[in-house]
């Protein structure tokens, strides 16, 4: 357990991107599920970390990642408010530990745990992260996805599909989204993160030129009919999907053209490029600085 902790707080020490020493043990008892009903028998949940999608089927659920841990217990309460049934499907959208944290309990309960290929890996053997130098912890064999796949592959249970697929070096370099097609619900992982600077994880294969074409990929799948849940932050739509693209193109170009003019990754934090959109935000100059470190290392990667 301890074990889990450690990566959890290590996943939302860089997720939040704040001032080193600021962190403090999140109080998962304080933690309340948020249940949203999608329609069709699809749900949102919230808690801590990234954003939950339960499909109800008849023969059990499908889960959309797991959150921490600790949260395992509530998260398990607020599906059997809506399904008398077990979750049978854990997919991860990719492997960091505020995702991820729930995957041994839930195998232990018989889920099936599906994921990228690079999730797996990852979690057996993640590198340090690129701001913090932090290296999660190895995670149990329980917790690994024992169902991976490459490319796109799809899941089925109880007359409902969950249509999986990769995106490239994005978020990180092992990032699936899921498409519940009847329910015209998509969860995009945390290539789409609302609210504050996303995150790139550039050391296990993140990429701003990932998280643009992800993002690409997702307004070219919906409708504006289409449900959206984001990694984090509030559900949103087609609409809500390109104004986010259109942020994460505004800082590669402007961060690309410091580049060319040859700016160090020293010259360009320090001329804060990102201010406006910082303050859109509501991010302080920390997460400004981060982000443009990591949009930095995305473009002009060291060596
Ligand atoms: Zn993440």
């Amino acid at each position: 357990m301890l074990r889990f902790v450690s990566a959890a707080l290590a996943a939302t020490l860089v997720l939040l991107a704040s001032p080193a020493g600021a962190q403090t043990t999140p109080d998962y008892s304080a933690v309340q599920i948020k249940t949203t009903d999608l329609g069709h028998g699809t749900y949102e949940l919230e808690g801590m970390g990234g954003n939950m999608t339960v499909a109800v089927t008849p023969a059990g659920a499908i889960l959309v990642d797991s959150e921490f841990a600790p949260l395992h217990d509530k998260i398990k309460a607020a599906i059997a408010a809506i399904s008398p049934l077990p979750v049978k499907i854990l997919i991860n959208t990719h492997y960091h530990g505020d995702h991820t944290g729930g995957n041994a309990a839930f195998a232990a309960e018989g889920a099936l745990i599906v994921a990228h290929i690079n999730v797996r890996n990852r979690l057996i053997s993640p590198a340090p992260n690129a701001l913090t130098g932090a290296v999660p912890p190895a995670v149990p064999a329980a917790a690994l996805p024992l169902r991976t796949y490459t490319d796109t592959t799809t899941v089925e249970l109880g007359g409902r599909t969950a249509r999986i697929a990769h995106i490239a070096n994005a978020h990180t370099d092992g990032d699936s989204y899921i498409y519940f097609a009847d329910a015209d619900v998509l969860a995009t992982g945390d290539i789409v993160t609302l609210g504050r600077f996303p995150n790139i994880d550039v050391a296990n294969g993140g990429n701003i030129k990932g998280m643009i074409a992800g993002s690409d990929a997702y307004i070219a799948l919906a409708d504006d009919n289409t449900k959206i849940v984001p990694g984090h932050g509030p559900l949103t739509n087609k609409a809500g999907v390109i104004a986010y693209r259109a942020m994460l193109a505004t800082c590669r170009d402007r961060i690309a053209a410091l580049i060319a003019s040859g700016k160090s990754e020293a010259d360009v934090v320090a001329a804060n490029p990102l201010a406006d959109i910082a303050v859109k935000l509501g991010a302080d100059s920390t997460a400004a600085a981060n982000f443009t470190r990591l949009v930095y290392r995305s473009l002009k990667p060291a060596n």
